[in-house]
């Protein structure tokens, strides 16, 4: 891809995008270029992936093509005030931030701009991450098809309508960190048996993955997949039975409803 990407903040999810991204060898490291606060993010960028880094977010805004702004999203408007004058002018931006809207952005910059609305996971630091991604107008297809490409370098994607997007959070953005609680449940229960700590994260995380791919390999419907495990009498429809007794699904609902009022609050 002979375009200049750049990141306005360098943090957590920015990182897991950029190791991605070099990995991919699609974009020479040389057409990256970050911004951060503090010196200790900057360094670490440079070291970790050879990339430019700087404090002064303009630099970054005056050389990217596609532009990702990647700070919290009450950094939004305040960031896109001090870089709107000296973006490019047909530069893509990209939000990866939760509850940010086209709306906020086209707002923010005060004149048409070709915007991209994403929400990524962490995931993507080892090239497995889920990104939802929508844009407005003004972009074209082949446009968009682009963002898409660079955001393949990490994982998957898929396309939603923009009144969907405030949902992608709790199902995708921050269910890693359930998936960990899971894994990290599961890993104690071993332990609990005496099974050694490290084989017990393998074990418990290898099936984790194992499950998933089965949804998405055989396309059959988790009920079918999970009916299939549990013999009839067997000890795993006792663990199935006890998980219901103690509303493990309804737990899972509640959490991403609040997942996602919280993100409604956030535009
Ligand atoms: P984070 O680790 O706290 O990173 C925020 C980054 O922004 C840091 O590098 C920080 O610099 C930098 N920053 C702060 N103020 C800045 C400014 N004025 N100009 C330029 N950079 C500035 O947060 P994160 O978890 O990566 O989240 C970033 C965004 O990603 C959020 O909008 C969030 O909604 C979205 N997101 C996160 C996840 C996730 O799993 N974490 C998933 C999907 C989407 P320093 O490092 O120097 O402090």
């Amino acid at each position: 891809m002979n375009k200049t990407i750049g990141f306005i903040g360098a943090g957590k999810m920015a990182q897991a995008m950029i190791e991605g991204i070099i990995h991919s060898n699609m974009i020479s490291h040389k057409n990256i270029m970050a911004s951060a606060i503090s010196e200790k993010t900057l360094e670490k960028i440079r070291n970790t992936y050879g990339i430019n880094s700087t404090s002064n977010n303009k630099e970054v805004a005056r050389m990217a093509d596609i532009l990702i702004l990647a700070v919290k999203p009450d950094l939004h408007a305040h960031v896109i005030e001090e870089i709107k004058s000296v973006i490019k002018q047909n530069v893509i931006i990209v939000t990866i931030a939760a509850g940010i809207t086209l709306a906020n952005i086209e707002k923010s910059f005060g004149f048409q701009v070709k915007a991209v609305r994403t929400m990524p996971n962490t995931p993507s630091l080892v090239g497995e991450g889920m990104s939802a991604i929508c844009s407005n107008d003004y972009l074209r297809e082949d446009e968009l098809a682009e963002v898409e490409h660079l955001f393949h370098t990490f994982g998957k994607t898929e396309r939603l309508e923009e009144k969907l997007m405030d949902a992608v959070p709790a199902i995708s953005g921050s269910s890693p960190a359930y998936v960990y609680m899971f894994i990290e449940a599961l890993a104690d229960g071993g332990v609990r048996q005496g099974i050694p700590r490290d084989k017990a994260y393998r074990l418990a995380a290898q099936s984790v993955l194992g499950a998933a791919k089965m949804v998405l390999k055989t396309g059959m419907h988790p009920g079918a997949l999970k009916d299939n495990v549990c013999t009839p009498g067997g000890a795993t429809i006792e663990a199935v039975t006890v998980l219901e007794e103690k509303q493990f699904r309804g737990s899972v609902l509640a959490a991403m409803e609040g997942c996602t009022t919280k993100v409604k609050s956030l535009s």
